[in-house]
């Protein structure tokens, strides 16, 4: 018997043909997903794959998206950076964002002539939400002449106001390349004050940071990581650059999510914990499952607000297009092109 969304829209029943479509994603997610659990989300992964042909749409799935959206619908899975890359290169229509508003924006911004969806337009941003435009016109003024280095998690109108834009995988380049140019030892880096202090101790160029935080990150301490460390003997420790500085300093690895998911397909410790939002150790698990994974779990509340039935009901309905400002459009993209003609880095296909 079929079923109906919460959306209101009729969702086919977990019948054999659901199943044989849904067998290589479930092979995929038998080491992260109960088989008990499976016909809850193989409707809607067979319902949203075939919608995505009819609709000639793809779905970009940041890092944080929960298994079944990352190993079951994404065409392309990665972190801000490589979706915003695959964003301007994608021959498709309709790009679903699965991933944050921002993440959206950009997408838009690199393809204005597509249409961006994402699937609930409450998701948000801690980081995006400290800062807005108006606050980086004052600090331009007071700070005349230092190029602005904005991290891609803000808006459109931010992005619009900065003179560079850059993501934890290249915040390092994109600084050293933007004083350079400028001819300046100084930098206004937005809106992330650990990323800027984690930046600042690889580089000469001093940074003048902002005082927003990401709400996951911010929680992790360096006695948390002492106790991995104390009850796991021998385990690697991989920390996102989000983190304070003093949990930086106690893991053994910090980089991007894209750098984390690197380190472990090419380290494969026996044993890791990756210190970041909690749905990327299940993607990577997912991945490698000779790998195992000690997983401390900081929900993003935004991330998890896309769900399996959302992405179906913004292919079904085509809602909650993402829209820019044409104006704020064209300088936020000269500010986006000008990190990615720093540092590239292509998004991984994701699996058939
Ligand atoms: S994990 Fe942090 S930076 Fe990423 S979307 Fe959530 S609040 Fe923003």
């Amino acid at each position: 018997m079929d079923r109906v969304t919460a959306a209101g829209s009729q969702l086919p029943a977990y019948t054999p043909a659901v199943a044989e479509a849904t067998r290589e994603a479930y092979d995929r997610l038998a080491h992260v997903i109960p088989a008990i659990e499976w016909p809850v989300h193989a409707p809607y992964i067979a319902a949203i794959n075939a919608l995505k042909k009819q609709k000639n749409a793809v779905i970009l799935a940041h890092n944080y998206m929960t298994p079944q959206i990352y190993h079951g619908v994404a065409d392309f899975v990665g972190d801000s950076l490589q979706l915003a890359r695959e964003a301007a290169k994608t021959d498709a229509k309709v790009i679903v964002q699965a991933g944050v508003h921002f993440m959206a924006e950009t997408a838009k911004i690199l393809s204005p002539d597509k249409t961006v969806l994402i699937p609930d337009p409450l998701a948000g941003c801690s980081l995006a939400a400290s800062v807005t435009g108006a606050d980086v016109r004052l600090l331009k003024q007071k700070y005349p002449g230092l190029p602005v280095v904005t991290y891609v998690n803000t808006s459109a109108e931010v992005k619009a106001e900065s003179d560079i834009c850059c993501t934890s995988s290249n915040a390092v380049a994109v600084v050293e390349d933007i004083a350079r140019a400028w001819g300046v030892d100084q930098v206004i880096m937005i809106p992330d004050e650990y990323l800027a202090a984690n930046v600042a101790r690889q580089t000469a160029i001093r940074i003048i940071a902002w005082k927003g935080r990401c709400e996951v990150h911010e929680r992790f301490t360096a006695a948390e990581l002492r106790a991995y460390r104390a009850s796991n003997p021998g385990i690697v420790i991989l920390a996102h650059p989000e983190c304070p500085p003093e949990v930086i300093d106690e893991a053994d690895f910090a980089g991007s999510t894209a750098a984390m998911i690197g380190y472990v397909g090419t380290h494969r410790p026996a044993r890791v914990v990756m210190v970041t939002e909690c749905s990327m150790s299940d993607n990577v698990a997912a991945e490698y499952p000779d790998v195992e994974f000690v997983r401390p779990c900081n929900l993003c509340p935004h991330m998890k607000r896309i769900t399996l039935e959302a992405i179906l009901s913004a292919l079904q309905n085509m809602e909650h297009e993402v829209t820019v400002d044409s104006t704020i459009a064209s300088r936020a993209r000269a500010s986006v092109e000008r990190m990615l003609a720093v540092t590239t880095r292509p998004a991984r296909q994701a699996a058939a």
